[in-house]
């Protein structure tokens, strides 16, 4: 992508209403603008970051056997009184009515009509288990809309469901999810923490929050240091496999502030981490709170009817945008993980009006593209300084800048953006190191 086509409104001052970093590089990076409170319109790079994210839930969803389905925004405010949340939800639930008067709402979440749907096609413990997701936007009439994307009205959110015969199964089903948003948090360059957290809303007695740690965090924490040392990046093929490593993770005490009691916490002083926390996932298993109301039940291996055994899993797709800022950043910009970034590199023409170097920086490009590389062409006439800042700000892992000066020499520089390191080398080697 050449920067002279491209979308990139970037702004050189601090927007007066944000006060995280992650809110003020995503505003200042051109990533997102407001439209209303806690409504964003997601720019051309924002976007793909969103979609890269999207892609790593996705993929490792898909690993650990759930299905991808797409259920609407809009949902019939009857199903939400059949399981009695219609009037629980509160004021946080945009409420709609249409030219008929019929009430409609827009989804803050889907266990019921995910229920519905199922109920109405599954009837045999033979098509179970079932783990159902999609990737959609939510809407939460939060009373304070803050942070950016953190905390929106509309989200975009993971949610998956899953169906059991029994709550054994359903206990693998929850643990299947345990250990893929483990994965899941990693490949994006997050330590999230599972910690034992309050169900709220949603309801059942087996749930755990992931929070990545960070100053700007809503939540306060309460960890043990043992965490460090643990691997996120589990592989499980069995459901002893999947019980172990949920029993390793679960065996070390977090707790969020709602949980957390120091009376009966019995972790050492020096081995407890206080903190705070950002929540970008949250997963439940609750039984047959909304199967047993809203009548969800298959035939037993011995011919009779149980209420399947649910459980629900949510990742905060669009806070997580947020939530890699403000882990990874310094004061000139965002320092993309290279699994998330808008791009790979930046590449950066220096000799704007120099015939020579335009046409090298023209074909190094090409070439790059051509190995697949995923490049931003600053190809414009703006001053070296202003250029170097625009591409520590958007926070693209790798620069490669070239001058007048280095191309008489045979040489461009590359500088690794979290490191800030810069090394010379042929165009060749630049071409070798990231194809
Ligand atoms: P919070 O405690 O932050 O209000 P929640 O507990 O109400 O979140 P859940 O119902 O558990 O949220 O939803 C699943 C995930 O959706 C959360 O873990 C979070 O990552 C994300 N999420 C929830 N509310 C918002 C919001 N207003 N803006 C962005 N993401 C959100
Ligand atoms: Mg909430
Ligand atoms: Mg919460
Ligand atoms: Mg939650």
């Amino acid at each position: 992508m050449r920067v002279s086509r491209y979308f990139l409104p970037t702004l050189k001052e601090t927007p007066a209403d944000a006060q995280i970093a992650s809110h003020i590089f995503m505003l200042r990076a051109g990533m997102v603008r407001q439209s209303a409170s806690g409504i964003y319109t997601w720019l051309p790079l924002g976007l793909r970051v969103l979609k890269k994210i999207e892609d790593i839930v996705r993929e490792e969803q898909n690993k650990a056997g759930a299905l991808e389905v797409l259920m609407p925004t809009i949902q019939s405010a009857d199903l939400w009184k059949k399981s009695g949340r219609y009037d629980d939800y509160g004021k946080e639930m945009l409420r709609i009515s249409d030219r008929k008067d019929a009430e409609l709402l827009y989804g803050p979440t889907n266990e019921e009509l995910i229920t519905d749907i199922f109920s109405n096609e599954v009837k045999s413990y033979k098509d179970l288990p079932k783990n159902l997701y999609h990737i959609q936007w939510k809407f939460r009439d939060e009373i304070r809309p803050r942070f950016g994307v953190m905390r929106g009205r509309e989200f975009l959110m993971k949610d998956a469901y899953s169906f059991d015969v029994s709550a054994e199964a359903g206990r693998d089903s929850y643990n299947a999810m345990f250990t893929a948003y483990l994965r899941t948090f990693a490949r994006m360059g997050l330590k999230a923490m599972p910690m034992r957290a309050d169900t709220g809303p949603i309801g059942g007695d087996l749930s755990h929050e992931f929070l990545v740690i960070a100053e700007t965090g809503e939540s306060e924490v309460f960890f043990h240091k043992g965490f460090e040392d643990l691997d996120p990046m589990v592989e499980t093929h069995s459901a002893e496999e999947r019980q172990s490593i949920v029993d390793t993770w679960t065996s070390m005490y977090a707790a969020t502030d709602e949980i957390h009691n120091p009376e009966t916490c019995d972790v050492a002083d020096s081995d407890l981490i206080q903190g705070r926390g950002i929540e970008v996932g949250h997963i439940f298993f609750f039984g047959d709170k909304y199967s047993a109301p809203m009548g969800a039940s298959v035939q037993g291996p011995d011919g009779k009817l149980v209420n399947v055994q649910m459980g629900s899993y949510g990742v905060g797709v669009s806070r997580l945008v947020g939530g890699i800022i403000e882990s990874s950043h310094d004061e000139n910009g965002i320092i993309w993980p290279e699994s998330v970034a808008p791009f790979k590199i930046g590449l950066i023409n220096l000799g704007g009006k120099n015939d020579d170097c335009v046409a090298f920086c023209d074909d190094l490009y090409a070439q790059l593209e051509a190995a697949g590389i995923e490049v931003l062409y600053d190809d414009t006439k703006n001053g070296a300084g202003a250029k170097f800042s625009q591409m520590d700000l958007i926070g693209l892992p790798w620069q490669i800048a070239v001058g007048p000066r280095g191309l008489k020499n045979g040489v461009v520089e590359v500088k690794n953006r979290k490191t800030g390191e810069k090394v010379e080398m042929t165009p060749q080697d630049a071409l070798t190191k990231f194809s």
